[in-house]
């Protein structure tokens, strides 16, 4: 006698199924655009590093930012000088 305790899948998957299915499942690479305020390369979704502008609006301030950034940077070569 025998006893079937475990189901079996009905149907199989041929290899050129599973393929044909996961032929779908690729990513896309990360979108790069134009900057339309400086014209410079950016990514998608992201606020353009040249600039700071992020849809047309002025969103970080790059000008303090890289005065900061030197600052920064001439305080370490300071303290490394010492
Ligand atoms: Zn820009």
């Amino acid at each position: 006698m025998v006893v079937w305790g475990i189901m079996v899948v009905r149907m199989r998957h041929t290899k050129s199924h599973t393929a044909n299915r996961r032929s779908h499942h690729a990513l896309k690479g990360a979108g790069l655009f134009v900057c339309e305020h400086c014209k410079a390369l950016k990514q998608g979704h992201t606020v353009c590093p040249a600039c700071g502008f992020y849809r047309g609006r002025k969103v970080i301030d790059m000008v303090k930012k890289t005065e900061k950034k030197q600052k920064k940077e001439k305080a370490k070569k300071a303290a490394e000088g010492k």
